[in-house]
């Protein structure tokens, strides 16, 4: 038997072969790999160099094709952070930028780079609400379909092309309804219409008939066959703000998040969460249209990961688990280690901005925008999902969203809020990322 050898690292117990220590110079595997990975590091931070890309660079169309670039990746660079981001760089565009900026994106498409040129087409409808009606022919000639939004301001004429072809083409027929959807004009709410009296024949290989593409541009068919929106154009977000104690007043917020509810969770024993704490009479927020004090929307922020959870509010800021509650087949078993509420003192932190944004700025989700906000577009992280409302059953407006991920430090997942305002119900759901 071979005597092994201490390792020659100071603290370090491990014993080693002779025959490793003379590869080794008398270190453990381990520790000679830690000292490698060290000396690399030491190499890189010596001789690495800070790259500006941005460096006197102020026309922002330029700054943002930057920003739409594929970057080297190289350890000895450490490229400079623009000092905005993108949707800020984008929220902030003339139209004349946003012109340039598009013809830039079709010319990519021309030279083949369909994914960028998309991107960037989605970012200025999302922040900008620029019209594409003027490239959509040119994205049907190619075959884009997708993502539905690019198509909401066609023209009647690209929209009449859009309806013919759908009855055609099998393999495009869910993303050419999606863009009807996200279209959502006269003539598409009477096809929708049609086709729910009269099923195409293809409907049958559909997950969903195809009236409820209207859920993906936030409207819904009614009984009538008239096209009911599910949401509010006028859009807040809601913003972090670090608190400064001495300039702290104590000024009347139209909004408060995040506060804990004495009333518990009939499913897992939680306390509940308001989500969001109304006040409906402020003038930022006239545009709900509702009558009244406070409206809390509330949830239980466990359960809400498994179902839809309802409760009965009225606009004086009562907020009670509703009777219509089914508790889903499946629920984990509450874990109070797990069951801290540091997202409360999150909430604190939390305001509605002071200025409206676009309707549709985190209206795709994968643009990576700031998602909390009250009004404007759902960002839905899987598909639309408008809740039926526990009580009339229609579908129910969507009023705001909370994303997880700017709450909690690992958080992920967003909570949409809903309510129908006429039987004074609220709904909650989670989409996890
Ligand atoms: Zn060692
Ligand atoms: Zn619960
Ligand atoms: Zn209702």
């Amino acid at each position: 038997m071979t005597d092994r050898l201490p390792c020659r690292s100071e603290g370090c117990a491990a014993t080693i072969l002779p025959a490793t220590a003379a590869r080794t110079g008398g270190y453990c595997m381990p520790c000679k790999q830690e000292m490698e990975r060290a000396e690399r590091q030491r190499y890189i931070e010596q001789n690495r160099r800070d790259i500006d890309l941005y460096e006197e660079i102020t026309d922002p169309v330029e700054i943002l094709k930057i920003m739409h670039a594929p970057l080297k990746r190289d350890p000895l660079i450490r490229y400079i952070p623009y000092p905005l981001k993108r949707e800020e760089v984008y929220s902030a565009l003339s139209p004349g930028e946003a012109d340039r900026l598009l013809t830039f994106a079709l010319d990519l498409l021309e030279a083949g780079d369909e994914d960028t040129c998309q991107e960037i087409l989605v970012s200025l409808v999302c922040y900008q609400n620029k019209s594409l009606e003027s490239c959509i022919p040119t994205l049907m000639e190619r075959g884009i379909y997708y993502p539905g939004i690019l198509f909401k301001d066609a023209s009647a004429r690209s929209r009449d092309e859009l309806l013919q072809q759908v009855e055609q083409d099998k393999d495009n027929r869910n993303h050419l309804l999606l863009a009807l959807g996200w279209i959502g004009d006269d003539q598409v709410v009477y096809q929708f219409q049609e086709w729910r009296t009269v099923p195409p024949s293809w409907a049958e290989e559909l997950y969903v008939p195809p009236e409820a593409y209207a859920h993906e541009g936030g409207w819904e068919l009614t009984k009538k066959g008239s096209k009911r929106p599910l949401l509010y154009h006028d859009s807040y977000a809601i913003a972090k703000i670090v608190p400064s104690k001495s300039t702290y007043a104590a000024e009347a917020e139209p909004a408060e998040f995040l506060k804990e509810n004495s009333a518990l969770c009939p499913w897992c024993g939680s306390g509940l969460t308001t989500l969001t704490d109304l006040d409906i009479s402020h003038p930022k927020l006239h545009f709900l249209g509702l009558t009244g004090e406070r409206l809390r929307v509330c949830t239980c922020v466990n359960c809400s990961c498994y179902d839809t959870i309802y409760m009965d509010v009225d606009f004086h800021g009562k907020s009670e688990w509703s009777q219509a509650n089914i508790k889903p087949e499946y629920l984990p078993e509450p874990d109070s280690e797990e069951d801290d509420r540091s997202y409360a003192a999150a909430g604190q932190s939390l305001r509605l901005a002071d200025h409206p944004r676009n309707s549709y700025y985190a209206a795709y989700w994968t643009l990576g925008p700031a998602v909390s906000q009250i009004g404007g577009y759902p960002a839905w992280i899987q598909n639309a999902v408008y809740p039926s409302c526990s009580c009339c059953s229609q579908s129910m407006t969507f009023i705001g969203q909370l994303d997880w991920e700017q709450i909690e430090e690992y958080g992920e997942g967003i909570y949409y809020m809903f309510l129908c305002a006429d039987c004074q119900v609220t709904a909650t759901l989670f989409q996890q990322t």
